[in-house]
């Protein structure tokens, strides 16, 4: 059995076929998946989504990107981390992809945010979803700073390098991998997979975006979740049952889920 650690059912494409995507997810043998929330305004659906399935749980925070929504302020993300369901803080980062005519400096403010958001893990003791574009300096930078070495969680998406990797499992984090693995132009990233210890990886679909081979331009689903995890099993030159495996029961232990009974 998979578990998608990293989709948002909450988005267009999934929300309104909910129904259909929970039953794909369990016809594709995966069982469980967290949901993330990108902005205070829409915590209330995707707090719903998990609420209302017992396989599904979620997260709240402000994702990067997102400008021109409410800021998060550290009392009310500790107060919506402890309504039912909620098992991590994120996803949350810096992203300097999209800076457009700004600088570095001009976006302080995802800084300030990002702080918020480690200090809010801190104070619940949940872990943190990490989302880093283009920033991995300042992102682990920022992480050490306010973190203290008591943050836990995990860099999803993974798209960096071997050296980011190496820092982000060396901070205690792990690291997720998503259908980008399947890609053809993915070559780098395969190579940063086929080392990432077996216990520190999770796998995820980043659903509705970044459909896997042979999905590709086609709404990703978290029933897409093996196409991930059959690419790091063979990287890693492992049954792709064992790689379902360990990574759900990574994730189980990290976001603090009940274990699942085996199955035959
Ligand atoms: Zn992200
Ligand atoms: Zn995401």
């Amino acid at each position: 059995m998979y578990l998608d650690s990293h989709c948002h059912l909450s988005f267009p494409g999934l929300h309104e076929r909910l129904p259909d995507i929970v039953a794909a997810m369990r016809a594709a043998r995966v069982s469980r998946a967290i949901t993330i929330c990108t902005t205070l305004e829409e915590f209330d659906a995707v707090q719903a989504i998990a609420a209302g399935h017992p396989d599904i749980w979620c997260t709240v925070g402000v994702h990067p990107d997102n400008e021109g929504v409410r800021e998060p302020q550290l009392d009310e993300l500790v107060a919506l981390a402890a309504r039912e369901r909620v098992v991590a803080i994120g996803e949350t980062g810096l992203d300097y992809y999209r800076l457009g005519t700004r600088s570095v400096a001009d976006m302080a403010w995802q800084r300030e945010r990002f702080a918020v958001h480690i200090r809010a893990a801190r104070a619940t003791g949940l872990p943190l979803v990490v989302h880093t574009r283009s920033a991995s300096e300042d992102t682990l930078a920022i992480l050490r700073d306010e973190g203290q070495g008591q943050v836990r969680g995990v860099f999803h998406c993974f798209t960096e390098t071997q050296a980011v990797a190496d820092a982000a499992l060396s901070l205690g984090f792990h690291i997720s991998f998503s259908g980008i693995l399947t890609f053809r132009n993915a070559a780098e990233l395969r190579e940063v997979a086929r080392r990432v210890p077996l216990e520190r990886c999770l796998i995820e679909t980043d659903s509705p975006y970044l459909a896997p081979v042979p999905y590709r331009g086609k709404p990703n689903q978290p029933a897409y979740v093996p196409h991930g995890a059959a690419a790091l099993a063979e990287l890693q030159g492992l049954p792709v049952d064992r790689v379902a495996e360990a990574t759900r029961r990574n994730a189980e232990q990290l976001f603090g889920l009940p274990e699942e009974a085996p199955t035959c």
